[in-house]
């Protein structure tokens, strides 16, 4: 039986978070929370004879985007007409780059799930403008909102380089992370800012030809990419198994039977009957516009991931956890910077802090706790003032009253006892009042080291100093008849 293998390649539309729309001065405002045609005028409502202006802005931030995907920059970038008929565009036409985009010839470096990175290649990208949102009504007839006509949409086309559902996840994730980092897009799949579109098609093994591609539309989840490419994959080669011809076409996914299904045969280029846009003079783009914006780009994901395991000798996963967000990162950078040791700060915060922060449903931003305060706490670790237990409690006292770690620990009295005298008269006490368990322990049940341990903290409310509690156990055992 022939063997297959999936070629794969992504269509990721991206908004862009600049102020204004791409061609006219309308604000760009959130297509859930504003008020349908609140923000639009004659330019991007297609009036006859209004011309549009390049949005500045949006070039620079495509540019961020198509220097940190290594593209290479175009010097001249032409705006075309895509002409096609469809009411959420009252242009009839949407203004895009085709022939020439602002990057080409870029790459991204992927990490699988094995552990190892592949490299992707990165056909285009280049800029757009976004449609308007059509609402279908059960009852007939359709609305329309054109607050999102005329946003500023980057698009990012890869080569055919992905091989499976989770290398398209993969891929589709760290574009997004990446955007995120730039400051240029929200990342919201759900609002539709960020959008992918998976082209597939599967082959003989060994084959060098392409076969017929699918592209699958409206995935509002990476789950759903990885998962709606798998039965996409699995679908073609039934397929071809059973004799039968993929069709190309548009496909979507539905979320209750979890399968795809047809929505549209697809359209040829030609359809678009693509040509210069006329009323758009060509954009100059100078070697020295691109170098000031690549001179402004902010460190990336990977820089990051691979300076704090240098630096500050983190493992790869917990630098990889931490430098997931930029917000977070920063925060983590502002705490170290704070004097505290990396190391201990990226378990505060990756088990401590990040399960406060879930369940009361916060983002960094949104805290009371400051780095400089969990750099406090931190340091009251390494001077034993505090032990680790205490800790946890001050931090999510903290966390709620947004107090200092020294405010805590002195108002309720936390501090650590490490005043050998006072606990070696608890320890004593401890050893009195359990006989047996002393004969015990001296018979060789070793084990109940711990236990005495366990009921020294009882007796200090935790606030002995561990290390402190088991020499002088050990002493006070070493003692008894
Ligand atoms: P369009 O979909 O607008 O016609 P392209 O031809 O540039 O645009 O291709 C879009 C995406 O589809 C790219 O990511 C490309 O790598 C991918 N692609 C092209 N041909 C195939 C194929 N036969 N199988 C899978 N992916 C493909
Ligand atoms: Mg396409
Ligand atoms: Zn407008």
């Amino acid at each position: 039986m022939t063997e297959y293998e999936p070629v794969i390649g992504l269509e990721i539309h991206a908004e862009l978070m600049t102020n204004s729309k791409m061609f006219c001065g309308c604000k760009v405002v959130d297509s859930v929370e504003a008020a349908p045609n609140t923000a639009v005028c004659p330019i991007c409502l297609g009036m006859p004879g209004m011309l549009p202006v390049i949005n500045r802005k949006a070039i620079e931030y495509a540019m961020r985007v198509a220097l940190a995907l290594n593209c290479d920059i175009q010097h001249h970038n032409i705006f075309a007409r895509k002409n096609y008929f469809y009411p959420d565009l009252p242009k009839a036409y949407q203004i895009t780059q085709y022939e020439l985009p602002l990057g080409r010839n870029g790459w991204l470096d992927i990490e699988l799930e094995s552990g190892e990175t592949k490299r992707i290649r990165i056909r285009r990208v280049h800029m757009e403008e976004d449609t308007g949102k059509l609402t279908h009504l059960d009852e007939g007839g359709s609305l329309v909102d054109y607050n999102r006509s005329g946003v500023p949409l980057l698009e990012i086309v890869s080569e055919p380089d992905i091989r499976s559902g989770e290398e398209a996840r993969a891929y589709a994730m760290k574009i997004r992370q990446i955007l995120r980092y730039l400051g240029v897009n929200a990342g919201d799949l759900e609002k539709g800012v960020f959008r992918v579109e998976p082209n597939i098609s599967i082959r003989p093994v060994g084959s060098a030809e392409f076969g017929t591609r699918t592209e699958l539309k409206n995935l509002n989840s990476f789950r759903v990419l990885a998962d709606g490419t798998a039965f996409e994959i699995e679908r073609q080669t039934a397929v071809l198994e059973s004799g039968g011809q993929v069709v190309q076409e548009t496909r979507g996914w539905h979320d209750t039977k979890r399968i795809t299904f047809s929505q549209r045969i697809k359209e040829e280029a030609e359809d678009y009957r693509y040509f210069a846009e006329p009323d758009l003079p060509p954009l100059h783009v100078d070697d020295a516009w691109t170098e000031r914006v690549r001179a402004a780009l902010p460190e990336l994901p990977e820089a990051k991931i691979a300076r704090y395991q240098s630096d500050y000798g983190l493992s790869a996963y917990d630098s990889r956890v931490l430098a997931e967000e930029k917000e977070v990162a920063a925060w983590f950078e502002t705490a170290v910077a704070a004097g505290a040791a990396p190391k201990s700060l990226a378990n505060w915060i990756s088990n401590n802090l990040f399960k406060l922060m879930n369940e009361s449903k916060q983002a960094i931003t949104d805290i009371k706790v400051t780095p400089v305060m969990l750099a406090e706490l931190v340091g009251l670790v390494e001077k034993q003032v505090i032990n680790n237990n205490t800790a946890a409690d001050v931090l999510a006292e903290m966390f709620v009253t947004g107090q200092s770690a020294p405010t805590i620990v002195e108002t309720k009295g936390l501090s650590q006892i490490s005043d050998e005298d006072a606990l070696v008269a608890i320890v004593e006490q401890v050893l009195d009042e359990n006989p047996d368990s002393v004969a015990a322990y001296l018979d060789g049940k070793e084990k109940l080291r711990g236990w005495f341990v366990g009921q020294v903290m009882k007796a200090t409310r935790g606030k002995a100093n561990p290390g402190l509690v088991n020499k002088l156990l050990a002493r006070a055992l070493a003692k008894r008849p």
